[in-house]
Order: structure tokens, then sequence, then C-alpha cells
């Protein structure tokens, strides 16, 4: 322990900040070149029926193909594309690169479940229907083959923006999954007068079941809501076979999680679709 200076303790700091700030412009000028640099990819994590044991859908995750550092992960790049229009650029990416693979998926005549792209808070607003709308049209999609996730946060943030938006959406024919669920705060009040046709159980949950009691009783209490309110349920970060069983016995429909896959390339994901996979669901 040294006797540092007041001045000495600031240099320190500002410092440490100016390395922070610093690597967070480097991705963000990295960032905005990774789209026309061709950067950026689209993985798919199986969805499995516990009804069928087979993939009932996929939800894509973006990755970052950097040139030095490889393949980065949403947590090392997203937050940073967040805080400005970046994200904007990155989600209508996403959401043309998905509807770009179900083409091409249908182009080589394969019948693929439905896809599921994330939305950031930013892109949810009174133009996203349009853009969703020319995007589907542009590679001759089917709305129903493209489910959106957003969070609670999201919807909690402006309500009165984002019901409309959503209603546009599902009368277009597109299904809305409520991401993360229960990890934000939301009033079951107003989520009630929203047309979520998904509720996602968080991970967070996922992990402690079957063993903690508190995880075991906030899953079931989801469940129990969903079902009455028509909803589909998916719970994610599904690791064991003990909370596979579980989570059916508590009647969820779907299951996603690293004990079925992890996210696959679009051409191995295409692969076990074609291959009509059935899952051990025992
Ligand atoms: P999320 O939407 O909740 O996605 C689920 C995350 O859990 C993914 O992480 C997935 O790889 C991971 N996961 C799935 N199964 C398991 C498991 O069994 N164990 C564990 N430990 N993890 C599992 P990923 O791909 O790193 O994405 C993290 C988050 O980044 C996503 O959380 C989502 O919020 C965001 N994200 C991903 N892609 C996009 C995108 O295209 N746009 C936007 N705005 N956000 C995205
Ligand atoms: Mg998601
Ligand atoms: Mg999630
Ligand atoms: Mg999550």
């Amino acid at each position: 322990v040294g006797d540092q200076t007041e001045a000495g303790e600031c240099l320190f700091y500002s410092s440490e900040m100016n390395q922070r700030a610093s690597a967070h412009f480097r991705i963000e000028s990295e960032l905005r070149q990774a789209v026309s640099r061709n950067e950026l990819r689209l993985f798919y994590q199986p969805k499995v029926s516990l009804r069928t044991g087979r993939i009932a859908g996929a939800e894509a995750l973006l990755r970052w193909h950097h040139p030095e550092q490889g393949l980065l992960s949403p947590a090392q790049f997203v937050a940073v594309a967040e805080e400005t229009r970046l994200i904007l650029e990155l989600g209508d990416w996403v959401l043309n690169e998905a509807c770009r693979q179900l083409r091409a998926w249908a182009d080589a005549g394969m019948v693929v479940p439905p896809v599921a792209v994330n939305l950031s808070a930013r892109q949810v607003d009174e133009r996203l229907p349009e853009l969703v709308e020319k995007t589907l049209n542009r590679h001759r999609v089917p709305p129903s083959q493209l489910k959106l996730e957003i969070t609670e946060s999201l919807v909690m943030r402006n309500p009165e923006m984002v019901l409309p938006v959503l209603n546009q959406l599902v009368a277009m024919g597109l299904s809305i999954a409520l991401d993360d669920f229960g990890t934000g705060y939301s009033s079951l009040a107003y989520l009630k007068r929203f047309p979520i046709t998904t509720l996602k159980i968080d991970r967070a949950f996922v992990i402690g079941v079957p063993h903690e009691a508190n995880d075991c009783a906030i899953a079931q209490a989801i469940v129990t809501m969903g079902k009455q309110l028509r909803q589909e349920i998916v719970a994610e970060g599904v690791e064991s076979r003990e909370q596979m069983a579980f989570l059916r016995e508590l009647g969820c429909d779907q299951l996603q999680g690293y004990l079925f896959s992890k996210p696959l390339d679009a051409d191995e994901y295409a692969r076990w679709v074609a291959e009509d996979r059935r899952l051990p669901l025992q």
C-alpha cells in the first residue's frame, strides 16, 4: 500500500478510463466496417419440441468474425453498438440475413421451421413494421417463417409506442416472443395487453432447476401464467437431462440449450433439419 497522492490517483483512474474509452472507440470504428467487410454471421440454435423431439424452430444469434480476434459473441460488441445508431445498421443486417437465408433454404427445396431474430430496443419504433415487410418481400419469405424476440424492458420503457407496433407486426402474420422473461421489471397488467405469442424462460431460472426451490417456483409460475394466457413456453439455457425432465413435467413446449445443441452455422443447422433429427427426450 503506497502513499498515493490525490493527483496520482487521478492520473491512474484517468489513464484506465482512457484505455477503456479507446478500446470502446476501436470496437465502434471496426464494427462500422464489419457489415461492408462481410464479417458478420448468423448462427442458428435449434429449439426442440417436447412433444415430438423434433426441431421446432431456431434462434438466430449474431456473431462477428473479427479479422484478428476471431469469432466474437454479442456480449463483446452489441452493447457498444446499442450506444449509437450502429445498432440500427446491425439490426437491419440481421433481419435481412435471416430472410436471405430462409429464401436460400426454400430455394434448395428445404422445409425449415421458423427462425427467431433478436431485436434491440432502438430498433422498435413506428418504422419497424414497414422495414420488416420490405425485407420479407425482398426475399419472398412468408411472415409465418419469422419470429421477433423482444425483452420486457423494451415493452415497459414505452408501452404506448410499442403496443401498436407489435399489433401491426402480428396482424402481418409474425409472432412475437418475450425474451429473458422474469429478469426485468414488468407489469403483468401491461403484458396481458400485448400480443405476445411466446414466453422464453431465462437461463437465470433454468440454471437452478430442479434443485433450487426458488428457481423451480419461478419456472412453474411462468409456465402456469403463460398457459393461462395461451402462450407458447420456451425454456432457454437447458444443459442437463434433469432440467429437461423438470421443465417437461411443468409443461414447457420447447427447450433450447447446450443439452441439444450449441448455436450452429447455417450449413450445419440445415443438415440437422434435413436429417429430421429427433432429439432424445429421456
Ligand atoms: P438471448 O437472446 O437470451 O440468447 C440466448 C443466449 O444464450 C445465446 O448467447 C446462446 O448462445 C446462449 N445459450 C443457449 N443455450 C445455452 C446453454 O445451454 N448454456 C449457456 N451457458 N448459454 C446458452 P449469445 O449468442 O452469446 O447471445 C447473447 C445475447 O446477445 C442474446 O441473448 C441476445 O440478447 C443478444 N443477441 C444475440 N444476437 C443478437 C442480434 O442479432 N441482435 C441483438 N440486438 N441482440 C442479439
Ligand atoms: Mg433471444
Ligand atoms: Mg433469451
Ligand atoms: Mg437470455
